[in-house]
């Protein structure tokens, strides 16, 4: 019993991916795969995916924006929970990981559901800003170079609908965001980032440490 947090070490995280993991065949694989190129580690883990696939149900989430998508476990994922009418607006810049994506999304049958744009996500969220036809998101996950989270995060919220969720990935960084000696730029952007949404009263805020930390930020 504990008061705080406990803390998994490999043999305990061993039994709670023996215990709850429930990962399709088609992401299994995308994760195989995934794991054999040199930035593999990238990705999402699949107890996260599987945890971002029951928020989509439990929500009832329906339009997703994803800021980067790498080699599409993540999005595919959510794609996998979201009901018929579902989409996914997904942006990413590289063509190359995004190559690996597409070719999962078109076997698992949920190509038509998701809308890839490649380019800076800055640029894409500010062409989605400026179509008025737009219907807001219920969920946007914020997962691409971490300089840019609090860009990502002020778009992010204004193409939210109210109640909307939005994700916020590697925000413990590796436990690099409470360590003041480290000062490399992008523990320093997430460090500051999350001492924004700390005193930000336009959101609900929880920050859980999944993987590498997630915060979840609810639109009032
Ligand atoms: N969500 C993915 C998953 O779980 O598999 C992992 C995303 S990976 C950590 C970050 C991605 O952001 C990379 O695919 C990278 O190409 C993309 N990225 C980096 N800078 C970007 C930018 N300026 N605009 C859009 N995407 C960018
Ligand atoms: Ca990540």
């Amino acid at each position: 019993m504990s008061t705080k947090t406990i803390n998994i070490d490999e043999k305990l995280y061993e039994y709670l991916l023996n215990n709850s993991l429930r990962e399709p065949e088609l992401l299994k694989k995308l994760r195989e795969e995934t794991a054999l190129m040199p930035s593999g580690l990238m990705q999402i883990s699949p107890e996260q995916g599987q945890f971002m696939g029951l928020l989509v149900r439990l929500i009832g989430i329906r339009r997703i924006l994803e800021i980067g998508v790498f080699t599409g476990y993540s999005s595919l994922a959510m794609a996998l929970a979201l009901p018929e009418d579902g989409t996914i607006v997904a942006c990413d810049i590289s063509e190359e990981y995004t190559r690996t994506a597409r070719k999962y999304w078109k076997e698992a049958n949920v190509d038509s559901r998701i809308q890839l744009k490649i380019g800076p996500a800055i640029d894409t969220l500010q062409e989605l800003s400026q179509d008025d036809k737009l219907e807001p998101f219920d969920l946007v996950f914020i997962d691409a170079d971490k300089g840019n989270y609090s860009n990502y995060y002020e778009a992010g919220l204004s193409l939210l609908r109210k109640g909307g969720l939005i994700l916020v990935d590697n925000v413990l960084w590796s436990g690099k965001v409470a360590d003041p000696e480290n000062q490399e730029e992008d523990t320093v952007a997430i460090r500051e980032f999350n001492q924004k949404l700390h005193q930000d009263d336009r959101i609900d805020l929880s920050l859980l440490p999944i993987g590498d930390g997630l915060t979840f930020a609810r639109k009032r």
